[in-house]
């Protein structure tokens, strides 16, 4: 194995751009990859039409990280979404902005973009390996790799770390990193699910009836958090875009208290009084059940979980008068027993401590080796945030093993 001057470890799209921004200052470059082939999440990315970024004001898109890491900050303001979308467009990948002010590209799938992308990176003289497996360091600091030969080690003169998270992890993510960080000392925070869904202990006849049905139209709320988006039953609990958006504060309120309280209003555009008055209507020999259809407009996802809801609390919503049944329609409560799998998680939070990472993203205890990507502890819900920090990171930690070579 021949030796680069930069080997980068992970061929998501964090280790690729890093790639593309030192093959560019004219390094030679090797991408080392345990997969078969590369960005893998990516492509299962694009499956959801690749939300690449969002057009809010920068300001705005940068308050929607969790916690304000200024060095993550500088990196996403000196590659902010418009440089995304620039270099996602010289890649011959149109952009544009969908209702909701996300970015996608035109053909709203990974797969064109990332074809483009590897020609470019194969014409600019980057050299991938692989079925790679990275196991850590020697003793004199060189990278450890299995391969499919045998064991192999090399060592370059700086190395990116661009290992993601621990989400989905047969992608190649599995997080197993982590020990190999911990044992050089490196601050590498829990890796915990983040725009993950929630187990409940649904009834075994809501979840006959409803499992794999979306909520729709509903608001979803924790605490002062709110959510329009849509809330998915699964076999084990629920899933889905709404659920994501309150996802970190739902799951730490579970982390603290064993339990998170998730409040649904399933018809956020009428009024308490509206809906008693809808309810008070003469029923005729109409069932309640059509009453909540016809008069209140609740879907039948919406009514099972109101009954659903009747049998957790020990009272049957027959019995319940207009006004009690309005309050519950705006405001139902459900309990959350636990956070789903960290595997089944869109990605992951917590990951090497940005106290051990200087300004260049090289990790401050380890001479030569910068971090990127998702495996940094940061995190932020879906719409385009995830992709542009992992790539805005890769480009900064390029940067970063440039003036670490000039030096
Ligand atoms: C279903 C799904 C949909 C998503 N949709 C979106 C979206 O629309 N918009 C958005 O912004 N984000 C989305 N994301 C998140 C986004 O894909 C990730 O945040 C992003 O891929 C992270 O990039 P990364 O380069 O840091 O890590 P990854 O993409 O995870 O790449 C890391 C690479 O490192 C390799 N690797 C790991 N360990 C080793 C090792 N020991 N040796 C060698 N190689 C190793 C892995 O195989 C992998 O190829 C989605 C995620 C999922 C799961």
């Amino acid at each position: 194995m021949t030796t680069p001057d930069v080997a980068i470890i992970g061929a998501g799209p964090a280790g690729l751009i890093a790639a593309e921004t030192l093959a560019a200052a004219g390094r030679s470059v090797t991408v080392y990859e345990r997969m078969p082939s590369v960005a893998r999440k990516f492509l299962l990315a694009g499956r959801g039409g690749l939300n690449l970024t969002h057009s809010e004001p920068l300001e705005l898109f940068l308050s929607r990280y969790e916690i304000d890491q200024p060095v993550l900050r500088r990196a996403i303001e000196d590659f902010p979404p418009a440089a995304l979308r620039a270099w996602a467009e010289g890649l011959g990948e149109k952009t544009f902005v969908g209702t909701s002010g996300r970015v996608f590209p035109e053909a709203f799938k990974a797969s064109p973009l990332l074809r483009a992308w590897l020609r470019r990176l194969n014409d600019t003289g980057v050299k991938f390996a692989l079925r790679h497996l990275w196991l850590g360091w020697k003793d004199d600091g060189s990278l450890m790799f299995l391969t499919p030969d045998g064991d192999s080690s090399i060592n370059p003169r700086a190395s990116i770390l661009a290992l993601g998270g621990a989400s989905w992890p047969r992608l190649g993510s599995d997080g197993s990193w982590r020990g190999l960080l911990i044992a050089r000392d490196i601050h590498v925070t829990d890796l915990r699910p983040a725009n993950c869904g929630f187990t409940v202990a649904w009834s075994d006849v809501f979840r006959d009836r409803f499992e794999g049905q979306p909520l729709k139209a509903a608001v979803l709320s924790c605490g002062v958090r709110t959510s329009r988006g849509e809330m998915v039953i699964t076999r084990t609990g629920i899933e889905g875009g709404g659920v994501y958006a309150l996802s970190t504060a739902l799951r730490d309120e579970l982390l603290e208290h064993g339990y998170a309280v998730l409040n649904v209003d399933l018809r956020p555009d009428l009024s308490i009084s509206d809906l008693i008055q809808r309810l008070s209507l003469p029923r005729q020999k109409r069932t309640l059940t059509t009453v909540l259809r016809k008069a209140a407009g609740l879907s039948p996802i919406a009514i099972g979980l109101l009954q659903e809801g009747a049998v957790r609390k020990g009272d049957r919503l027959a019995d319940l008068s207009p006004g009690l049944l309005a309050e519950r329609i705006r405001k139902l409560p459900i309990e959350l027993n636990g956070v789903a799998s960290l595997g089944r998680a869109i990605s992951t939070a917590g990951g090497v401590a940005f106290d051990d990472i200087d300004e260049n993203f090289m990790l401050r205890k380890l001479h030569g080796v910068a971090a990127a990507g998702e495996m940094l502890d940061w995190e932020a819900p879906t719409g385009g945030y995830l992709l542009q920090a992992s790539f805005a990171s890769g480009v900064a930690a390029a940067n970063g093993v440039l003036r670490y070579l000039a030096r």
